[in-house]
C-alpha cells in the first residue's frame, strides 16, 4: 500500500495536468449496470441478438434463423383470431385435487403457484371468434402452466370447444404445446385422452373440421389423443413432438434412434403430419383451409348425407 502512494507522489511531478482529487459518489451495485434486458433478447438457436420489439412484430421468430420462440395462449389465440379479438370462455373451469396428491408439494399449492406464474386460470385456453371471417372455437395450451399438462379441467375445456363448435356448426382449432397427462391426476388425466377421442367421432360425424396445430412441444397424451386426430395436422417449424421420450424408446427398442426423429421435419417426411407452417404464415394458411373446409356448398353436400348415412342407420335398426 505504501508503495502504491510513494509511486503516485512520484509521478504528480512530472504529469502536465493535475487531477483535482475529487470523491466519487459511490453508485449503488445495482445501478452500475445498464438495465438492457427488457429491451434486447438473445436468439436461442444462432445466438443473434434480437431487438424484443422486432421479436414481436415478426411474432418471436428470429429474423436471421426463424427459430420459433415459445409463446404463451393468450398471444397465440390473438395470433389467431381476426384483429386479435376473440371472447374467452370456460374461464371458470379449473382443476381441483381429487386425488389429495403430494409429491414434492401439495396439489393445490402447485395449482396456485401455476396461475400465479402464468397468469391463466387453466394449461388451455379456450376462445371464440372469426378467422378469417369464419366462425371458431379455438384452444391454445401453455407450457408455463404445469407443463401444459392435460388434467381433468383441460380435457373438460376441449370437450367444451368441441361441443359448442357443433352446437354452432362451427370448426374447431386447437394449438398443442404439452408435457402430457397431469400425473397428479392420475388416471382421471388419462381418462380425458378417451372423453375426447369421442367428442372428437361426434364433430366428425356433423361433418365439421378440426384443425390441429402442434408447437413445441406436443408430448404424451397429448399427442396420444386430440393433437393427431385433427383433419388437418399442421405443425410449427422443428417443433419437438412425440408421445415418450427418445430415451424411453431407445431402452424399449434397444436401438439407436435417428437424429432429430421427433422433430416436425422428419414427422412431415414420415406422413405424421400434412404440413410445417411458419408462424407468421399460420393465420393465412389457417384460413385457406377453413375457406375450403367450411365452404357452404362442401358443408352443404355433408349435410346431406350425414343425413342420408343417418336414415341408413335408422332403417338398418
Ligand atoms: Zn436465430
Amino acid at each position: 500500500m505504501r508503495a502504491t502512494v510513494g509511486a503516485s507522489v512520484s509521478r504528480e511531478t512530472m504529469t502536465w495536468f493535475k487531477k483535482r482529487k475529487q470523491n466519487l459518489e459511490s453508485v449503488p451495485v445495482e445501478e452500475r449496470v445498464v438495465k438492457t434486458e427488457n429491451v434486447f433478447v438473445k436468439c436461442e438457436e444462432c445466438d443473434e441478438p434480437l431487438y424484443k420489439r422486432d421479436l414481436e412484430e415478426s411474432l418471436q421468430v428470429c429474423r436471421h434463423c426463424g427459430y420459433h420462440f415459445r409463446i404463451g395462449a393468450r398471444e397465440r389465440l390473438a395470433m389467431l383470431f381476426d384483429e386479435g379479438i376473440y371472447e374467452e370462455l370456460d374461464a371458470e373451469v379449473i382443476s381441483i385435487d381429487p386425488l389429495s396428491f403430494v409429491d414434492s408439494k401439495p396439489y393445490p399449492e402447485r395449482l396456485e403457484q401455476a396461475r400465479r406464474v402464468s397468469g391463466l386460470p387453466e394449461a388451455i385456453i379456450n376462445g371464440t371468434g372469426n378467422v378469417g371471417g369464419h366462425k371458431v372455437y379455438a384452444g391454445a395450451m401453455d407450457m408455463l402452466f404445469i407443463g401444459g399438462s392435460m388434467g381433468s379441467a383441460v380435457g373438460e375445456k376441449v370437450t367444451r370447444l368441441i361441443e359448442r363448435a357443433m352446437k354452432e356448426r362451427a370448426a374447431v382449432v386447437i394449438f398443442a404445446a404439452s408435457g402430457g397427462a397431469r400425473m397428479q391426476e392420475g388416471t382421471l388425466s388419462l381418462m380425458q385422452m378417451a372423453k375426447i377421442a369421442a367428442a372428437l367421432a361426434q364433430l366428425d360425424e356433423a361433418r365439421l373440421p378440426f384443425i390441429s396445430v402442434l408447437t413445441d412441444p406436443t408430448t404424451g397424451g397429448v399427442t396420444a389423443s386430440f393433437a393427431m386426430l385433427g383433419d388437418a395436422i399442421i405443425a410449427e417449424p422443428k417443433a419437438l413432438i412425440g408421445f415418450a421420450g427418445p430415451r424411453v424408446i431407445e431402452q424399449t427398442i434397444r436401438q439407436k434412434l435417428p437424429k432429430d426423429f421427433q422433430r416436425s421435419e422428419f414427422l412431415l417426411e414420415h406422413g405424421m403430419v400434412d404440413a410445417i407452417v411458419d408462424r407468421r404464415e399460420m393465420r393465412a394458411y389457417i384460413i385457406k383451409l377453413l375457406d375450403f373446409m367450411m365452404n357452404p356448398d362442401i358443408q352443404r353436400d355433408s349435410e346431406q348425407s350425414t343425413q342420408r348415412r343417418s336414415t341408413y342407420q335408422y332403417e338398418r335398426q
